[in-house]
């Protein structure tokens, strides 16, 4: 899960990580009023869930009210890489002697966390990595033994920071460190890092990914959640109820639910249902283990959206029965708020029982995925 520069900054000064006030606005109304509190220059900030902002014209320094005005309205009506912006950072602008760049993330292939850090901040690691590596430095950190000073000095120390200011740096790092643990981040990243002529060392942007599979235990954090941002209303709601659950992109999304059990076998359900003439409204995995109430929960799930006109169930019967499932959906079906045509594809254990329970009932039987989404888009009509 993204957040937004703003909310970060907020946990950033949690953990004692200097930031500089600021204040998030929705209109020009409240940038005026925010900029006329901390007092000119202001910087102004789109908060959207993309990078590269600066580049694309949504952060611009405001040195009259004026400027305030013209600049919180232009930014407010513009989309970056796509995304409305909604609202605005308003922050004291300050002047920049040095930028830097030091994040954490997690590396797969060491299996370990790493630290990296970089003289050439303000741009995207990606271009640094890419066009100057030799610029960043890295060391990967055990989460068991956390971290030590050794490591950070090795990171900081091979590059050019005045003597004075790796004190500073390191102590950043250190509580970086302490907040990417605690708040179940996958990367927490401040790019740049300023170094400001005052001498005062600053997080002057924010950015950190909540590990989703953690947000169980971070509840604070769950609720900065946006729907709007980047789930619609009914995967906040699938969010909810633990399930799986994908809306198609309005422009791609039709008429056909789908549900399985694995990612795979689903994404592979949605492309047979596809090649068949139709088009999916959803992806949805109920995972290993579906019970009859998950089965239920997810069939209710995917007839909120009115538009479904017919559901697609493809299941490996490896670790469930199928006639368990089956039983269950039949069960399920009669308390449906809504019916619709449904056809399932079921193999594996007891699959042969499933077929003589759905025999003469209103769910239909296809013993592969293709037949299934032949049947499917029979029953629905053809979408493409
Ligand atoms: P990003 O482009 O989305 O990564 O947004 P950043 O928050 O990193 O801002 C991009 C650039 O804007 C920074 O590298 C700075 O050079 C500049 N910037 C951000 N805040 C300030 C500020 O308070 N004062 C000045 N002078 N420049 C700023
Ligand atoms: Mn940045």
């Amino acid at each position: 899960m993204k957040i937004h520069e703003y909310q970060a900054k907020e946990l950033f000064s949690q953990f004692d990580i200097p930031i500089l006030p600021g204040r998030v606005a929705f209109n020009v109304e409240e940038a005026l009023s925010i900029a006329g509190e901390f007092g000119l220059p202001v910087v102004i900030k789109a908060q959207v869930h993309v990078g590269g902002r600066g580049k694309a014209g949504g952060i611009k320094v405001a040195k009259t009210f004026q400027d305030v005005e013209v600049h919180s309205k232009n930014i407010l009506s513009m989309e970056i890489k796509g995304l409305p912006v909604k609202k605005v950072l308003i922050a004291k602008a300050v002047d920049i002697r040095e930028e830097y760049y030091l994040g954490l993330t997690l590396d797969r292939d060491a299996r370990l966390i790493v630290f990296i850090f970089s003289t050439a901040g303000g741009i995207d690691i990606e271009e640094v990595a890419a066009t100057s590596p030799e610029k960043i430095t890295r060391v990967n950190i055990d989460p068991l033994f956390g971290v030590m000073d050794f490591q950070l000095k090795k990171l900081i120390y091979d590059s050019r920071v005045d003597n004075d200011k790796i004190k500073d740096i390191l102590k950043i790092a250190r509580k970086l460190y302490e907040c990417y643990i605690a708040v179940d981040a996958s990367l927490a990243e401040i790019n740049p890092l300023a170094i400001l002529t005052s001498g005062e060392v600053v997080a002057l942007d924010a950015k950190l990914i909540i590990d989703d599979n953690a947000l169980y235990r971070q509840p604070k954090l769950e609720q900065l959640r946006e729907i709007g941002d980047d789930l619609d209303e009914l995967e906040a709601e699938a969010q909810k109820l633990h399930l799986a659950y994908v809306h198609m992109p309005k422009d791609k999304r039709g008429s056909i639910g789908v549900m399985g059990n694995g990612a795979g076998l689903v994404m592979n359900t949605m492309d047979e249902v596809t090649r068949a003439g139709g088009m999916p409204n959803n992806f949805l995995d109920i995972g290993g283990t579906a019970t009859p109430e998950v089965v239920e929960a997810s069939l209710n799930h995917i007839l909120k959206d009115e538009v479904v006109q017919g559901i697609l169930i493809n299941v490996f019967g490896g670790i469930v029965r199928c006639d368990i499932v089956a039983e269950g959906l039949l069960k399920a079906y009669e308390r449906l708020p809504r019916k619709v045509p449904i056809v399932i594809r079921m193999t594996g254990t007891n699959e042969d029982l499933a077929r003589e329970l759905l025999e003469g009932t209103p769910l239909i039987y296809a013993s592969s995925t293709e037949e299934g989404a032949c049947k499917i888009v029979e029953l629905v009509g053809r979408q493409n």
